[in-house]
Order: structure tokens, then C-alpha cells, then sequence
């Protein structure tokens, strides 16, 4: 199927009004077809190349629109940088609706009600780069919303010097944040609340419906999803630039765990219980993406320190860490190339002599090395 024939349905539409804004997007002045993800596109059931689609700039552009869909921002509020905002909402973010369980958003499509003060466009610039970045992060193996393609155009945008706007098309399994449950909270719409519990038990968390306790199961899967998600990240060193409750996904991309949100229609003592399962998740998850990092299939005493040990080791000896893991590869007992990142040598020469050691309790691989290299990620 061509992404032009696919049909798309607006469920989030079917909430009252007061949860987004009606709104059309704003075309940019001539566009043109940058990039896309025919990996992405799969997910929506497309098969055919997005490159040979004759409608892919006008629909991403909404000059055309996609059978079934329906354009509408959505509203949330949000703690940045520490302070509440109260409303918030998709500035410059618009909704064409969801396809085979995945709901699309073009950014940078115009100004909304939630626009405030913004122009409600995205630049060339930040848009390749959410683009690039997101795409890797799947292919990392990291929870992410995806970029299916990216548009530019003629049109000016003006940021600290004049810019080029452009648009992305992405998807997500849901677009609600902490952000969405904080503004129903703090503007004591308890009612409305339970109704988004309701439709996202609807989206990211489909396999909850009908189960006694629904809320609170979903709880507990928000808080290891975002504690998983949190070791994914650190594991690669993944830096969120604006980890504000606005940007973090309920369905597990970001985190918050104020457990504040829900706690009109929850009881707040078991969520308290629930949250003190976040950091062993966390754990767990991170140490054991670190072990396969490391090459290590089994697990031995000591394994938790070697860790921390290299990360001080990599830090004190000024080391790049993703070229250390991409070397550590295939590292072979030869330290040089390894010991050429490093600005100081000492600290990282000491910890490979304690990796040595804890090589040998591996099994022997086949290829005396392959462990190493079949597990290694960066
Ligand atoms: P961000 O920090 O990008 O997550 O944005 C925070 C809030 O500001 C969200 O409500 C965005 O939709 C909004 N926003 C960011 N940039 C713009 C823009 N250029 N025009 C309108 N709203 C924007
Ligand atoms: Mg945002």
C-alpha cells in the first residue's frame, strides 16, 4: 500500500473539546521532499518506496489530506525548568489522527491556540535533527516516537538569524504526556482525568481494559517503563535536552515520577509503593545493558564495580565513551588502541588490567573474542 491510500481514524477526537484545539495547520511556502523512513512507514502498513509517492510533500504539507483524518492540537500543561505552567499544549504541533495503533503529527505545521507567543513553525535545522536522532534511537533499541519523513521550503522562519522552515512527520503509540494528566489535575478537572486514564488505557495500554485495578496496573507500567527507559538512555549516554514533564510520553519515553498526577483517582499510598519499584527496574536494566557492553555473558561479584570503575576510569582519563565501546568491539588483550583515547593513560591501563582478568572467567568462545563482539553495542 502507498502512504497516500492509507485511511486514518481521530479517537482522540471523540473526548470533549476542552482536551484540544480544532485547528488547521498552515502550509510552508514551497515545499520540497528532504528525507524519509520507509522503515517508519512499515509500521502503518506501507510497503511501497515513500521516495516514489507523488503526495508525500502535500499531505505532509496539508494541502491534502489523508482519508479519515482530521487536524487537531492537543493540550497539556507542564513543570519546566522547575515551575508549573498551567497550559502548555501543542504549539506547533498538528494531529492528523492514528493508523494501524500509531498516531501521526506533523511539527512545525502553524500556529494553534496554544501557539502563545511562537510563530508555531520548526526549522530546517532542529527538524533533520529530530529526524536523524530518532530514527537511531529505534535503531538503538530505545522507546522512541519515530520519523516517518521530512519536508523543507521556501519559507522564512525567524530564530536568533533567519532561518528555513520545515516540517516532520512522525508517529507515536500515543501522544500524551504528564504533562496532559497535569493540566486536568491542577485545574481540579478531576472528572476529565479519569477519562484520559480511560482513553490511554485505550492506546498505550490496550492489554489493561476490563482488568480490576486498570489505573493502578497502569501505574506501575509507567513507572517501569520510564525507569527502564531512563538505564536505556543513560546506558548510551542520551542527554534529553528539555526533560520537562511536557516532553515525557505516558506510554514510556520520557520520565516524571511525581506520582502527583493521578492521585485524584488513585490511591496514593500504593502508588508510593509502586514508585519504589523505579529504581531497581532502573538498575537492573542499566547494569545488565552495561554487562553486554562489556562482553560479559555471565554474571560475577565484582561485575557492579568494574562499571562504576570504568566510567571514573573514562572520565578521569578524558576518554570518548562511544568510541571506547566502539573499539572495545573488538579489543583483542591489545590495549594501544584503546589507550590512544585516552589523555591520561594510568586509570584507563588499570582498569583494562582488571578487565583482562575478569575475561577469563567468560567461557572460551569459539573465536576466543566473539563474545565480545556479537555483544558489544555503543
Ligand atoms: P518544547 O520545549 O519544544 O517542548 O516546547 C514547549 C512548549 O512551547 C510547547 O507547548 C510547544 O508546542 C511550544 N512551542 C515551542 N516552539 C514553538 C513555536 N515555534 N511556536 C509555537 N509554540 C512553540
Ligand atoms: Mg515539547
Amino acid at each position: 500500500m502507498k502512504f497516500s491510500d492509507i485511511k486514518s481514524t481521530t479517537p482522540y477526537l471523540e473526548l470533549e473539546n476542552i482536551f484540544f484545539d480544532k485547528v488547521k495547520a498552515t502550509p510552508l511556502k514551497k515545499p520540497f521532499f528532504i528525507a524519509a523512513s520507509n522503515d517508519a512507514a512499515k509500521l502503518l502498513g506501507v510497503d511501497e518506496n515513500l521516495y516514489d509517492d507523488e503526495k508525500l510533500v502535500s499531505i505532509i504539507n496539508s494541502q491534502t489530506a489523508l482519508e479519515g483524518s482530521d487536524s487537531f492540537a492537543m493540550c497539556y500543561a507542564g513543570h519546566q525548568f522547575g515551575y508549573f505552567v498551567p497550559r502548555l499544549g501543542d504549539g506547533r504541533a498538528i494531529n492528523f489522527g492514528k493508523v494501524n495503533g500509531y498516531n501521526l503529527q506533523v511539527k512545525g505545521a502553524g500556529q494553534t491556540l496554544y501557539s502563545r507567543q511562537g510563530d508555531g513553525r520548526a526549522v530546517l535545522r532542529s527538524s533533520i535533527r529530530e529526524f536523524l536522532m530518532s530514527e537511531s534511537m529505534h535503531g538503538l533499541g530505545i522507546e522512541t516516537s519515530r520519523a516517518l519523513a521530512i519536508i523543507g521550503s521556501d519559507e522564512d522562519v525567524a530564530r536568533e538569524r533567519w532561518e528555513k522552515g520545515a516540517v516532520v512527520l512522525r508517529l507515536s503509540p500515543t501522544w500524551v504526556r504528564f504533562g496532559t494528566f497535569e493540566y486536568f489535575y491542577h485545574s481540579k478537572q478531576h472528572d476529565k482525568l479519569e477519562r484520559l486514564a480511560d482513553y490511554v488505557i485505550e492506546e498505550p495500554f490496550a492489554h489493561l481494559k476490563n482488568q480490576e485495578n486498570a489505573y493502578l496496573l497502569m501505574y506501575k507500567e509507567i513507572v517501569e517503563k520510564t525507569a527502564k527507559l531512563m538505564a536505556k538512555w543513560q546506558s548510551v549516554g542520551f542527554n534529553h535536552g528539555v526533560m520537562n514533564t511536557d516532553n515525557m510520553s505516558i506510554g514510556g519515553f520520557t520520565i516524571d515520577y511525581g506520582p502527583f498526577a493521578l492521585s485524584p483517582i488513585l490511591n496514593q499510598e500504593k502508588m508510593q509503593e509502586v514508585l519504589k519499584g523505579f529504581s531497581s527496574v532502573f538498575e537492573e536494566t542499566y547494569l545488565n545493558i552495561m554487562y553486554k557492553k562489556l562482553g560479559f555473558e555471565s554474571k560475577k561479584e565484582g561485575d557492579v564495580k568494574l562499571v562504576q570503575w570504568l566510567l571514573a576510569a573514562l572520565g578521569s582519563s578524558k576518554v570518548d565513551y562511544t568510541n571506547f565501546f566502539r573499539i572495545l568491539c573488538h579489543y583483542d588483550a591489545n590495549r594501544e588502541e584503546l589507550l590512544a583515547l585516552a589523555n591520561l593513560k594510568t586509570p584507563l591501563q588499570e582498569w583494562l588490567e582488571a578487565y583482562d582478568e575478569r575475561l577469563k572467567e567468560e567461557k572460551p568462545a569459539p573465536n576466543k573474542f566473539i563474545n565480545i563482539k556479537l555483544s558489544c553495542s555503543s
